[in-house]
């Protein structure tokens, strides 16, 4: 499919090359997590975080480590190791950051190994058991690599997973000042609620003065707060999953 455009390379891996699995969590579900990932979002939004006895998923990328994305500074591995030491989740995200149009099946491969050994060596082996596309790209030669690795995967297209789900391409909303003002986060916690499905947030750094894809420590509070009003379990990625699969209703 290398020779069509990345938008129709993208519309048809979301048609295409679905794993649908049911969703059903009792009262809903709403998992958070940072991808890359920025070290704000460890720095600031771990205590509030703490605070709101929430756990969340970092998707990591080994190759931003002490490094600079999106002209921000990235996480550490004593970041990363106090996050997990914390209770969050850690998953992946490819090791270089790598779009999924860009590269073929073995490269991904290579990513995804490459990532789950750096990943390995500093958190005391740990395995990761969930993806998130880097930059929400999605083919499908790519998705039966990741299929093969991972329970589930995370993207960028706004909704709530409910009903049956691809687990392959999980929906979610961007924890991102470009697309807070523009979400109804009530009505969508409410329908997260009544569906018994499953929302994802994803964000990046989390700063007084954030990136287009960043938010506030308040913005991570509202949400915060406003899911619990709505009556949804807050859970990191791997732990929602978990409960879909014992209390499937
Ligand atoms: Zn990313």
């Amino acid at each position: 499919m290398r020779n069509l455009t990345d938008p129709v390379r993208r519309r048809a891996a979301r048609i295409l090359g679905q794993q649908p699995v049911p969703v059903g969590i009792a009262g809903g579900v709403f998992s958070i997590s940072f991808d890359d990932f920025p070290q704000s979002a460890w720095e600031v939004a771990g205590p509030i975080l703490k605070d709101h006895g929430v756990l969340a998923t970092y998707f990591v990328a080994g190759g931003l480590c002490d490094g600079e994305n999106i002209g921000k500074r990235q996480f550490s591995v004593n970041d990363l190791q106090a996050l997990f030491e914390a209770g969050h989740e850690v998953g992946c995200h490819t090791f270089d950051h790598v779009s999924a149009l860009r590269i073929g099946p073995a490269a991904l491969e290579a990513q995804i190994a490459r990532n789950a050994r750096w990943v390995s060596e500093r958190l005391d082996g740990h395995t990761m058991t969930q993806f998130a596309w880097p930059f929400g790209d999605v083919s499908l030669s790519a998705k039966a690599v990741v299929a093969r690795h991972f329970e589930h995967s995370r993207g960028v297209r706004d909704g709530v997973n409910s009903g049956r789900a691809d687990r392959n391409n999980l929906q979610a909303i961007g924890l991102e000042s470009r697309r807070l003002p523009h979400y109804d986060l009530e009505a969508l916690m409410a329908r997260t609620a009544d569906s018994n499905g499953w929302l994802i947030a994803y964000g990046h750094d989390v700063e007084d003065n954030p990136t287009p894809y960043g938010c506030t420590p308040e913005d991570l509070v509202r949400i915060i707060e406003m899911a619990r009003q709505a009556g949804l379990t807050i859970a990191p990625v791997s732990s929602a999953a978990s409960m879909m699969a014992s209390t499937r209703i």
